[in-house]
Order: C-alpha cells, then structure tokens, then sequence
C-alpha cells in the first residue's frame, strides 16, 4: 500500500502513475493527479504563452545565437566593415574564386594554408600602415595567356596595388 501525498489515502501501487524515468511511482494518486492536471490547465487559460516566451530573455538568447537578432546583425555588420572582418572576407573569396579556377591544389597542407593567409594579412597591414593600397599578387597569373599559375604560398606576393594593376595577367 502506498500513500497518497494529498488526499493522505493509502491505496494500492496500481492506484498511482509508475514513472519510467525515475522507476518510481509518483507521490499523487491517479485521481488527484488528475484533478491537479485539470487545475493547472485552468489556470493556464486566457494566458497567452506564445507571446510570453516572445518577450522573455531565453528567446532572444535564442535568437541572438542564431545571428538573427538586430544587435547580432548590427554587430555583424560592423565587424564586416572591420580589418579583421574586411580580411576575412578576402581570403575567403579569393578561396572560392581559386577553387572555381581549380588552381588551389587539393594536396596543400595546413600550414601552407596558414602562409597564403599570412599574405593577406600583410597586404592588409602594409595597406593600414603605409596609406598605399596593397594586393596579394599571383606571380604566374591564374589565367595568364600561355600558363595558369596556382593559389601555393610559393606564387604569391605582396605588392602595391597600381603595380598589380599595370600587371594584369602578364609575368614581370
Ligand atoms: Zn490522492
């Protein structure tokens, strides 16, 4: 026999809900558990919960981490316009461009990835520093007339950018 928590009945263990969870039975019987139930479904009615939980702070931690929120988006936004996010942007095109050329080597490893990198960032920084606009410049051009060179650390340099513009796609 078991004793229920509100009514302060003893009744048989079949007269309770045997939660699965815990492999106990729960401290109400099945009719006060169910009385409780229905209470609680009372008390809920008219309330809107919906907007509720749109107002509450766990939704917008939800949104915010989905970058959906405008402060997220704001804050994007400016990190966009940023060195570091200008940068980022930068490599990140070149990259795809090259791999739309076939021209980045499937075979590069980490750290030759780290110094293609490293190239951009120096233009950025000799560009911050000096006033001067800097590129990232292919030796041999990625579509040059008679030879396409590859995205390798090996074929890149840093130069101003009229120079690359006088360049184009010839081999100085
Ligand atoms: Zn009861």
């Amino acid at each position: 026999m078991k004793t229920c928590y509100k009514c302060k009945l003893s009744k048989p263990p079949q007269k309770f809900y045997f939660r699965k969870e815990t492999l106990k039975y729960r401290p109400l019987c099945i009719k006060c558990q169910l009385l409780k139930n229905m209470e609680y479904r009372k008390s809920q009615l008219g309330k809107n919960t919906y907007t509720e939980y749109k107002s509450s702070s766990a939704y917008k931690i939800k949104l915010f981490k989905a970058n959906k929120s405008p402060k997220k988006k704001l804050a994007l936004k400016r990190y966009a316009k940023s060195l570091n996010g200008r940068l980022k942007r930068n490599i990140n095109q070149t990259f795809r461009y090259c791999k739309q050329l076939k021209a980045m080597p499937k075979w590069l490893d980490n750290s030759q990835r780290e110094l293609i990198k490293m190239n951009y960032q120096l233009a950025h920084y000799l560009t911050e520093v000096t006033g001067i606009p800097h590129q990232v410049d292919h030796i041999y051009p990625l579509q040059g007339k008679n030879s396409s060179g590859l995205h390798v650390p090996w074929n890149l340099r840093v130069i101003p950018a009229h120079e690359n513009q006088i360049k184009k796609n010839n081999i100085i």
